[in-house]
């Protein structure tokens, strides 16, 4: 099976934002779930360079036009290598690909006989690109309402393709195919366009930026084709139109073309499909609107200015609130955006609401089960997985639900409702952990039945990588390296297998996969509160450690030599520890309970091993043990032997 899906190609002019970002990354979710399910994928995206717009903007910067989109296509490229985007071809309008494809394409529309020259005259925004009657104007300006420039009377010749002649086939087109144009009230919106009845429409300008008419056609001297009808071109050149007819046979019809609802009912479900049944040439099997982001109900949106989200400074603010790392920030916004907005519905852009998510449904729910499972698997079978079991009655099950829910979701790009069907199962995976307790387990003994509870667990993990892993590439892949899954071929019929990881599999180093901000050291004061969840462990698993990691503590009876204060620092006191013919400095919390001269000779409790820290410009080697009432700094009582024993003695 082959799957091409494609973004809309960007405006070069545009700054990538979060609108661009979530067309894009809804784009690579299906392109990435179809890899996992074997589909020969083509996921195509681009910039659309073309627009006489560009020509004055390159003017201001007092640069050549070519010289001006190569600069500005790569903001694009690099935006969505930032957000791990598995394109498989960056087109750019420029290039002699389309180029020839366009004339290919024209050449052909013309041979139909659909293509003639007469004279425009009309309103013009050169900002938007459009043509609009007078009695669209609003107060003879642009209706675009976050345009409204002055517009251009032009008067001049042009050719026209003959779109009204497509009013019937296409209604009846969208009639006979249900599933062309999601969502369905869009659908609506292009079946009353369409009725309302369709003029034929300018796709030529005369103009030296663009893309000529094909030289066969008569009367083309002089003319570019129109940027719309060029830019939509674009689907049928990355499928290989019209140099690789093999290639363009395979990829061709496009399984989705999904876009933003403002270039939806005009351009992609009503000139596109008709241009394509002129030129003979199959439909899209299907044409996708999602809506706009907004902040404060208002359109995200470059020609608003101010304070546009960029994705770039998303993920930094995500980083700087809950210290995760930024593959783990790439994958927050990608969840998070098809997790907010039911596709096809506008969504209020908030980053109190992502970092919410963050905590509640990244860190917790997913995060947890890591956290709670692999430390277990470390500390009762040393880290090695136990042999496979029958599939479990609750888990196994519970995957392949949401599974097939992800499937049925997504069929519709309802990604909102996938993802809820995954996260069903990751809360009976929890709920799993709660009720089997393997900690109790362990501590009674009952050997067979922690075996069983520590893989069927570690299977619902492996599991639930494999459901986020199109939306979370990279946190499924750092899931799968913390289960020792080294070089793994995640395919995506192992959600609703079973026994899968092989038993005695070492598990890999653990690592905070979504760190929570309170755990990472971040002062919470003065932001919005993001730790609203459960517990990060059940009581009785926190305070336990094995014997083994208590034996890796090295404890030692050590005699004070000498004490003296820390400048600038008055509960710290600065000691000289002698621990066996060994000298260490350490900084100790002390100096409240104790003076520095009555400390001098005295025995005292030493973690030996403790990693050194700078601690007001003074390397601290080691903590002396003492008993407190926490947040008491006076009520300190250094831990010391009962009877004299010997400095350097263990202490175990
Ligand atoms: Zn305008």
């Amino acid at each position: 099976m082959k799957f091409y899906v494609t973004t809309p190609i960007y405006y070069v002019n545009d700054v990538p934002t979060v609108g661009h970002a979530y067309t894009t990354i809804a784009c690579d979710t299906l392109a990435r779930y179809h890899r996992l399910r074997g589909d020969d994928v083509l996921f195509t995206t681009g910039t659309d360079e073309n627009a006489l717009k560009v020509v004055r903007a390159a003017e201001v910067q007092g640069l050549p036009p070519q010289a001006f989109v190569d600069q500005m296509a790569d903001r694009f490229r690099r935006q969505w290598e930032e957000l791990t985007i598995s394109y498989d071809e960056f087109i750019r309008t420029t290039e002699p690909r389309q180029h020839r494809a366009v004339q290919t394409f024209f050449d052909a529309l013309y041979r139909s006989g659909d293509l003639y020259l007469d004279t425009y005259e009309g309103w013009y925004c050169v900002s938007d690109e459009t043509f609009f009657r007078e009695e669209e104007l609003i107060e003879g300006r642009c209706p675009n309402p976050e345009c409204g420039k002055k517009v251009e009377w032009v008067s001049e010749p042009a050719h026209f393709f003959r779109l009204s002649k497509y009013q019937q086939p296409l209604l009846g087109y969208i009639e006979e195919h249900p599933g062309f144009l999601l969502p369905e009230f869009r659908k609506n919106e292009v079946v009353s366009f369409i009725s309302g009845g369709l003029r034929d429409v300018c796709v030529s300008r005369r103009a030296s930026w663009g893309i000529p008419l094909p030289a066969s056609m008569p009367d083309s001297e002089g003319f570019v084709v129109y940027v719309w009808a060029d830019a939509l071109v674009n689907y049928l050149t990355c499928a290989g139109y019209p140099d690789d007819s093999a290639r363009f046979e395979h990829y061709w019809p496009a399984d989705v073309h999904v876009m933003a609802k403002d270039i939806f009912v005009r351009f992609h479900a009503t000139l596109w499909p008709a241009m394509l049944m002129s030129v003979g040439i199959a439909l899209p099997k299907r044409v996708v609107a999602h809506g706009y982001w907004t902040q404060g109900g208002e359109k995200i949106s470059k020609s608003r200015g101010g304070a546009v989200p960029r994705p770039g400074m998303v993920l930094d603010q995500i980083m700087a609130e809950t210290g995760c790392t930024r593959l783990r920030a790439v994958d927050a916004l990608r969840y998070h955006m098809l997790r907010e907005a039911p596709f096809g519905q506008d969504g209020e852009f908030s980053m109190e609401a992502l970092l919410g998510r963050y905590a509640s449904d990244l860190a917790n729910d997913l995060g947890n089960l890591l956290h709670r499972v692999l430390p277990m698997i470390a500390r009762y079978r040393q880290g090695r997985l136990p042999e496979p079991c029958a599939p479990d009655p609750e888990l196994h099950p519970a995957a392949k639900r949401a599974a097939e829910g992800w499937d049925r979701a997504v069929a519709t790009l309802d990604f909102r409702g996938g993802l809820e069907a995954i996260w069903g199962f990751l809360a009976v995976a929890n709920r799993y952990i709660d009720k089997q307790a393997p900690w109790s387990l362990a501590k009674a003994g009952e050997e067979v039945a922690l075996d069983q509870v520590l893989y069927s667990a570690a299977e619902a993990i492996r599991i639930a990588a494999c459901l986020v892993s199109p939306v979370m590439p990279n946190t499924a892949a750092e899931i799968e390296r913390q289960l020792g899954l080294q070089a793994w071929q995640r395919e995506w019929d192992q959600a609703s297998a079973w026994g899968l990881l092989p038993g005695g599999l070492a598990i890999g180093e653990p690592a905070a996969l979504f760190p929570r901000p309170e755990l990472a050291g971040i002062e919470k004061a003065g932001r919005p509160t993001v730790g609203t969840g459960r517990a990060a462990k059940p009581l009785e698993e926190r305070q336990m450690i094995s014997f083994k990691e208590f034996q890796k503590l090295d404890l030692r009876v050590g005699e004070i030599l000498s004490a003296e204060p820390v400048a600038g620092a008055d509960k710290l006191l600065k000691l000289t520890v002698d621990i066996g013919g060994e000298q260490r400095t350490m900084v100790a919390g002390i100096a409240l309970a104790y003076k520095p001269e009555g400390l001098v000779g005295k025995r005292v409790v030493v973690v030996a091993n403790l990693e050194p820290a700078t601690i007001r410009g003074v390397r601290s080697e080691g903590m002396i043990l003492a008993g407190w009432v926490k947040g008491d700094d006076t009520s300190i009582s250094i831990v010391s032997p009962e009877r004299p024993v010997p400095k350097g003695s263990t202490v175990s």
